[in-house]
């Protein structure tokens, strides 16, 4: 159940939203997809999901062309559309047994029950849907996504705007559920992914920048480091940047600054050496941990 995207142009009018995209989502995989607001992201979920046609190139799901067999695709495709769109006023069981519905499933009694309790749902499975929290309204969300059992998921920002509990729960309902399907899922936000990923593609401005296994890319941010330092006196960029392993110097305020290394090695060694040998003194020398956030930012910046 892979998904092949093969230069995938998409035109708004006059604006290009993905340019030639390029990349595959391979069976059983989890794949974040990441990119800040306007990236592209939803805009290439619909076009898999056959919701709107790409305006050039192709996409392929598990065989099938999203062009030329959109109900086929739609039989083994499970989508959550961003802002979760839900009947706030129907019973929670009331809806999934509408979707099953619309999905022409047999047993849809069954089925609801057991999407329930795939998604965690027990506890709430009676109420309103407008009466859920966000976190539950996500669950809910999924849960219409999954009820036809499909194998492929495409999930669009499925963690946003919940709190760290929900984040943390619904991450857990993903990681498990991503354990027999194919899942792509998008999110602006960087940690949440380096949670759960098999493989990361990020876009800006509808060009792909990285492509690219997790753990690749936490391996090649962890050799970067970055420290804040803040000395007790003036000092000029031109000297920081000749400390030994230095590449990148960024003037926070005043005396504080930013310092980064492309190596591995420890700046703060090399830092308090060039200050104790000018005289002057550290007032505080911390190492950041290094994020995927921090290689977004290079990247889209
Ligand atoms: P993301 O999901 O990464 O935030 P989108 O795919 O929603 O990005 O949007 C990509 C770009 O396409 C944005 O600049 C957005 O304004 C534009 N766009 C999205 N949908 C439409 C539309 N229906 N009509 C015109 N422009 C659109
Ligand atoms: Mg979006």
């Amino acid at each position: 159940m892979s998904i092949e995207i093969k230069n995938v142009t998409k035109e708004y009018g006059l604006q290009k939203a993905l340019n030639e995209v390029t990349f595959t989502v391979k069976r059983g995989e989890i794949l974040g997809f990441l990119g800040p607001n306007g990236a592209g992201k939803s805009t290439l979920m619909k076009i898999i999901t056959c919701y709107i046609p790409p305006t050039s190139g192709t996409v392929i799901v598990d065989g099938y062309d999203v062009r030329e067999d959109s109900l086929e695709i739609r039989k083994k495709v499970g989508y959550l559309p961003e802002h979760n769109p839900l009947y706030l006023d129907m019973y929670v069981k009331e809806y999934l047994s509408f979707i099953a519905g619309l999905h022409k499933l047999p047993k849809k009694k069954e089925k609801v029950s057991n999407v329930v309790e795939l998604v965690g749902l027990e506890i709430e499975q009676n109420k309103r849907i407008g009466e859920l929290s966000k976190g539950y309204k996500q669950r809910v969300g999924l849960a219409q996504a999954l009820i036809h059992d499909p194998n492929v998921l495409i999930l669009d920002e499925p963690t946003s705007g919940l709190d760290p509990n929900q984040l943390a729960d619904i991450r857990e309902v993903i990681k498990r559920i991503g354990k027999e399907k194919t899942v792509m899922f998008s999110s602006h936000i960087m940690q949440e992914v380096e949670a759960i990923c098999d493989r990361i593609v990020i876009i800006n401005r509808g060009n792909l920048l990285v492509d690219q296994d997790a753990n690749q890319i936490m391996k090649a941010s962890s050799d970067r480091q970055i420290v804040r330092v803040e000395f007790d006196q003036v000092v000029s960029k031109n000297e920081l940047k000749q400390i030994d392993g230095v590449s990148k110097v960024t003037q926070l305020k005043g005396n504080e600054w930013e310092i980064s290394s492309l190596q591995s090695q420890d700046l703060r060694a090399s830092i308090s050496k060039f200050a104790g040998a000018k005289g002057i003194l550290v007032l505080s020398l911390q190492k950041e941990t290094q994020k995927l956030e921090n290689i977004f930012k290079d990247l889209t910046h």
